[in-house]
């Protein structure tokens, strides 16, 4: 297997833009190129850019309806579609078919990659969209990327399959679309769906029982959530589970929208615990699954001082060369910012210094974080045969 690591880009990509004041501006990717460049994480030896192509029908009904494609292609002449478009959420934009598909086709283009060996990881920032569903566009998504991509290698003949999802919203859309497939687990960590978009996402939902008890797993994290306290309950759950389950290949949405400044949600990530949440990604795919790992992007509304870091954090750690958190972001990167008139102030490190030390979870102790690991390792560990008040587990 190939040590070399793909980064899906192209400047077409920003085409999936739903106006200028809607939250998720696609300026957020073009900052993060710009960073990861300027920093010369891209012309490590080891990444590639490779350019995504559309991903066709045949690709796009294996996780959507064909009378919803149609839909997404008339939008634009044809506003009263329905299907969830053209709504505050998901505007109709000129060229949203195509847009959509192309950024589908990078994340498929990203698992054939690893799939085929021609890379170990893939990396697909301007991918992730979590939300759709098989009829519906949902949350700011209107193909769902990951739940093709998932499909496609299932269809490779893959019986295990691993999700996981950081995104600060729950993984509705993936989840939905593998609840009762038994090869695909999804794991999403993320704030309670008692205070957030889209009210799912609870400990209890694991998976259809009649077909795929088990299959998901759902960690709810209380508001207000930091970096030691997501650390700890990531590691509480997410390698038990993944070790249980034994998985081929690990797809994971790296949303960075439980970051403490998103406009949108109430964790308090720094970029310091999103940099260690990435890393702990990459180490369990080299562990697991012979680095088998596809790393596709997700939420994230903080466009300036969060998601370039984050995901630049994100493309250097998949490509092999982390970089010090305490790297100097260039001058040059934060002119450009000032000069696209964005209100935010350019940070000047790669680091927030964010704590991201924690203690490792024990049944004994009752924050409100541990209560939220407990309920989770109650619902779902017994399912894969582990002990859920175990700390060893
Ligand atoms: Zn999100
Ligand atoms: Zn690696």
């Amino acid at each position: 297997m190939s040590d070399s690591v793909a980064v899906v880009w192209d400047d077409a990509l920003l085409g999936y833009t739903m106006g200028g004041e809607h939250p998720m501006h696609p300026v957020r990717l073009d900052l993060t190129m710009r960073l990861a460049d300027s920093l010369g994480v891209l012309s490590s030896d080891r990444i590639t850019v490779v350019r995504p192509s559309p991903a066709d029908e045949e690709l796009l009904t294996l996780a959507h309806d064909p009378a919803y494609l149609e839909a997404v292609r008339r939008a634009p002449e044809d506003p009263g579609v329905g299907h969830g478009l053209g709504t505050d959420d998901n505007p109709i934009f000129p060229g949203m078919y195509e847009a959509a598909a192309l950024i589908t086709g990078g994340s498929v283009q990203a698992a054939r990659l690893v799939h085929e060996g021609g890379a170990q990881h893939a990396v697909n920032i301007s991918g992730g969209l979590h939300h759709a569903m098989r009829d519906r566009a949902s949350g700011f998504c209107v193909f769902n990327d990951a739940a093709v991509a998932i499909a496609w290698l299932l269809a490779q003949g893959y019986e295990r399959i691993a999700y996981v999802d950081v995104d600060v919203h729950h993984g509705d859309g993936v989840q939905t679309a593998f609840y009762d497939d038994p090869r695909v687990l999804t794991i999403s960590v993320h704030q309670t769906p008692l205070t957030l978009f889209p009210g799912t996402g609870f400990p209890e939902e694991t998976g259809d029982p009649d077909t795929a008890l088990g299959s998901a797993v759902n960690i709810a994290l209380p508001n207000g959530t930091d970096d030691s306290g997501w650390l700890r309950a990531f590691t509480a759950v997410v390698p038990g589970a993944l070790k249980a389950f034994q998985p081929q290949i690990l797809v994971t949405q790296c949303g960075c929208d439980a970051h403490h400044e998103d406009p949108m949600a109430d964790l308090a990530l720094t970029v310091d615990g999103q940099r260690a949440t990435y890393r702990a990604l990459h180490d369990l795919a080299h562990q697991l699954c012979d680095g088998r790992w596809v790393a596709l992007g997700g939420g994230g509304y903080g466009l300036v001082r969060c998601v370039p870091r984050a995901w630049t954090h994100l493309i250097a750690e998949a490509g092999g060369d982390a970089l010090d958190p305490a790297t100097e972001i260039p001058e040059s990167w934060r002119e450009d910012v000032v000069r696209r008139g964005l209100r935010a102030r350019p940070p000047t490190h790669m680091t927030e210094g964010g704590y991201t030390g924690f203690a490792h979870w024990d049944p004994f102790t009752e924050s409100r974080v541990d209560r939220a690991i407990l309920r989770t390792r109650r619902a779902s560990y017994p399912l894969f045969g582990l002990d859920p008040d175990d700390p060893r587990d």
